[in-house]
């Protein structure tokens, strides 16, 4: 038994068998939807599924005409949905840390430049072939710009543009981030409070601090559930979900942090500095 829930808790669920795949997928609808470089994708029958908590605060959001992505109303955090026959997608960010390694990193080509797929984990353009899953077209790959970078939600409602330079960006593998962005890792980008402008939709943001948490917000927009950038007036800062950038923001994550919490199913494949908890002062 493996169970799972989103970050405020409100929405629960358990799982009875193995998954018979596990998907990282880099597309940009994931990666805006979570907020992360790529959302992993368990596959149960529908049988092997069951909520444990109201589905009360579950919100859905169709993101193509094969797919309707769910997510708590609470907190932003995917949760697991159903395809149209009936199998459960379970995201094992916000699982107890049992679930198996992935299969496969599928939607390679979509991957957003600020992260590289590492590893010798088989890649697909699309989905395997075998997983007989209709391929959908994806938004475009974020480029360079002259001009300011620009950022949205999944639905478009919410846009904005980054007006500085990012001072620094991170992987943090916390717990907080795993089930926030329902995802194998979070990464941040971060600018002054006033580095980032919105230009529609900022009506449309909502927030959950986690209650226990000094700091831990999360910003969500609350037609499509994508996670937002959060403005953190106390500490003068705005962090910035690197995945809701439409550009190129030319700065690259420089670290893992909080790698004693990452997730076990997930693989650091790649050669930045390591820290157990946060980044050394600077
Ligand atoms: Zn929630
Ligand atoms: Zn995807
Ligand atoms: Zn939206």
């Amino acid at each position: 038994m493996n169970e799972g829930r989103c970050l405020c808790g409100s929405v629960t669920w358990e799982v009875s068998a193995e998954p018979y795949a596990v998907y990282n997928c880099h597309c940009r609808m994931c990666q805006k939807a979570h907020g992360a470089a790529f959302g992993t994708y368990c596959f149960f029958k529908a049988d092997q599924f069951r909520w444990t908590s109201s589905t009360e605060t579950v919100v859905h959001y169709e993101s193509s005409e094969h797919l309707v992505r769910s997510s708590c109303d609470v907190c932003g955090s995917v949760v697991p949905y159903a395809n149209k026959a009936g199998d459960h997608w379970v995201t094992p960010g916000g699982c107890h840390d049992t679930m198996r390694k992935p299969d496969y990193n599928i939607f390679v080509v979509d991957n957003s430049p600020w992260h590289t797929i590492n590893g010798d984990m088989p890649r697909c353009d699309t989905y395997p072939e075998e997983s007989g899953i209709p391929s959908v077209e994806g938004l475009p790959v974020p480029q360079k710009t002259d001009g300011p970078v620009r950022g949205s939600c999944l639905c478009g409602a919410v846009t904005f543009q980054i007006t500085e330079p990012f001072k620094v960006a991170h992987n943090c593998h916390c717990s907080r981030c795993r089930y926030g962005r329902a995802a194998a890792h979070a990464t941040n980008g971060f600018v002054t409070y006033d580095g980032v402008q919105f230009l529609s939709g900022e009506e449309r943001l909502k927030s959950y601090k986690v209650p226990d948490a000094r700091f831990f917000t999360q910003v969500f927009c609350d037609v499509c559930s994508s996670i937002m950038p959060r403005r953190d007036s106390e500490r003068g800062i705005a962090v910035i979900p690197l995945a809701s950038l439409d550009d190129d923001p030319g700065i690259r994550p420089v670290d893992h942090i909080f790698v004693d919490h990452k997730a076990a199913w997930h693989d650091i494949t790649d050669d930045l500095p390591r820290f157990p908890e946060g980044p050394p002062p600077e």
